[in-house]
């Protein structure tokens, strides 16, 4: 076996370890947390790899760099796009990304509305909320989110399914688990608001950092880049 699979292998067991005793404390699952690996830094070869160890779920934030890959593992993996989204790169977006998680405004659903009737495809998108606040992170306030309930309602050619967000960067997973709560009491709102229990399902929240707060708050995805990948540029000479 290559170092680089071997590797990616420890990581990989690593990763379902950490989410197998989250799910144990919190009582859950662990078949009802996806995990997404996220390969915006990751060689192709290793996500070759990856996808041969069993993983089923890919994430990448550019679309550029999605539209390059995704004909790579044509059939074999779900795509989700987990970054920013211009609505010019729509329709190129759609045709490949099963999952948006980063919708943040009206105009960009609008047009997400129009591409995916005209394409007959009905992605799963997501609404992407800056918990935290920090001027740095894209996604709708809490307010907006909030304000336009009844436009978020209305979606009819995507599959409007659930919310995500980016806690900070914090010293400790449990430090995050505000900000993770927080997401899961604007769903409640939402689903107070719409007056329908079962809106909503998805909570796209935890990273590589902070995932088993996430899980112990209720995440249904998880987005793991550099747990997954941590040490391959060092074994990358001797594959
Ligand atoms: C990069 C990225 C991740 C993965 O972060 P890691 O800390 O490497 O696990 C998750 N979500 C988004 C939106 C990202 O851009």
């Amino acid at each position: 076996m290559s170092k680089v699979r071997e590797r990616l292998r420890a990581n990989l067991g690593r990763v379902r370890e950490r989410i197998a005793s989250a799910c144990a404390a919190a009582g859950r699952s662990p078949e009802s947390v996806r995990l997404i690996a996220v390969t915006k830094y990751a060689q192709w070869p290793w996500v070759e790899a990856l996808i041969e160890l069993g993983v089923k779920d890919l994430g990448e934030s550019r679309p550029q760099q999605l539209e390059r890959r995704a004909p790579l593992a044509a059939g074999r993996v779900t795509w989700h796009l987990i970054g920013h989204l211009q609505r010019n790169k729509v329709r190129k977006v759609l045709p490949i990304a099963d999952w948006i998680h980063s919708v943040d405004s009206v105009r960009l659903l609008d047009r997400i509305e129009l591409i995916a009737a005209e394409l007959h495809v009905r992605p799963r998108v997501l609404l992407e909320v800056n918990v935290s606040g920090e001027a740095s992170k894209d996604g709708l306030s809490p307010h907006e989110l909030l304000e336009q309930a009844d436009r978020w309602r209305a979606t009819r050619h995507a599959d409007l399914c659930g919310l995500m967000t980016m806690a900070p960067v914090v010293a400790s997973s449990s430090q995050a688990r505000p900000y993770f709560d927080r997401l899961v009491e604007l769903r409640d709102r939402l689903r107070q608001l719409w007056d329908d229990p079962d809106a909503l399902p998805e909570l796209s929240m935890g990273m590589s950092n902070d995932f088993d707060a996430a899980i112990a708050a209720g995440a249904t995805c998880i987005r793991i880049g550099s747990a997954l990948f941590e040490g391959l540029e060092e074994v990358n000479g001797g594959q």
